[in-house]
């Protein structure tokens, strides 16, 4: 059987700064991956290139349970079982979720939609704004349990979770890796990406992989996570013998440069 998701040797620029410098990653049908890394290691460029978003010059290859992706539109993607919940989800006002959640469904040819939708719902925490417009004045934990939510309702092969624990307090932050936990699947592959281990104390993946300067420098069980919670992304560097140049011009010193924040900037 083909993997969920195949990644090989992306590379991917805008203009003249190269963002993923060949970038290799298998995710198997029934695992969650979690991709951890500092602030602009390109870890959103590579969801964003996944699903289609355009600017980016592209090399290497991508498929999704063996069909190619890079050479595919960004509709033709989402048919192919391809599915992101953003790091900034946009709010919809004037659409309920229910509507975008069922049109979708039946545009996918979900069975039994309906009843999908609503145990969904229960097992997500969305009914009490399964009639307010898409992420209309949700609060941040609501927002991204509705981004899983969705997924649940679509079933994709692959969902790219975007940082599903930013900017979420600490209960809020269980309650999403509750929710990414039980997505577990055997049809579907998961790559969770973020860049604090806390959500990996409430759920295991089974590789975590490490992105620094828009490679993989490290991949490792869940224990990896547990080395950067102690040392930190420039212990890693350390042990693995990496120094790396900023991207751009420096402005800030390399380890300024890799300070974790909590949010991207
Ligand atoms: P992360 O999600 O790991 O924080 P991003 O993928 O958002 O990192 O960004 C990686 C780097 O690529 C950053 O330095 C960012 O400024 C740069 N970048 C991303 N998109 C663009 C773009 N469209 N044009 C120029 N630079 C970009
Ligand atoms: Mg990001």
């Amino acid at each position: 059987m083909a993997n969920a998701l195949e990644v090989r040797d992306l590379r991917v620029s805008v203009g003249d700064t190269e963002i993923l410098k060949g970038l290799d990653l298998i995710i198997p049908f029934g695992e969650i991956h979690a991709i951890m890394g500092p602030n602009g290691s390109g870890k959103s460029t590579l969801c964003h290139v996944l699903t289609g978003k355009s600017g980016y010059e592209t090399s290497g290859s991508a498929s999704l349970d063996g069909t190619s992706l890079l050479d595919k539109e960004v509709d033709e993607r989402s048919r192919l079982g391809l599915m992101q919940a953003f790091q900034y989800p946009v709010e919809v006002p004037g659409v309920e979720l229910e509507t975008l959640a069922l049109e979708a469904a039946e545009e996918r040819q979900i069975p039994d939609a309906e009843a999908k939708i609503e145990g969904a719902a229960e097992r997500f925490g969305v009914e009490a704004f399964l009639h307010r417009g898409v992420n209309h004045d949700l609060s941040g934990g609501e927002k991204k349990r509705s981004e899983i939510f969705q997924i649940a309702v679509l079933d994709p092969k692959v969902a790219l979770l975007d940082e599903i624990d930013s900017g979420l307090d600490i209960d809020a932050v269980r309650r999403v890796a509750g929710a990414v936990e039980t997505m577990r699947s055997p049809k579907m592959g998961v790559l969770m990406i973020t860049h604090y281990s806390r959500i990996l104390e409430h759920v295991t993946p089974d590789r975590v992989h490490v992105m620094i300067d828009g490679r993989i420098v490290e991949s490792g069980g869940p224990e990896l996570a547990g080395e950067l919670e102690d040392g930190g992304y420039e212990g890693l560097k350390k042990r693995l013998g990496i120094s790396v140049a900023p991207a751009r011009p420096a402005a800030k010193s390399a380890s300024e440069f890799f300070t974790d924040t909590p949010f991207d900037v």
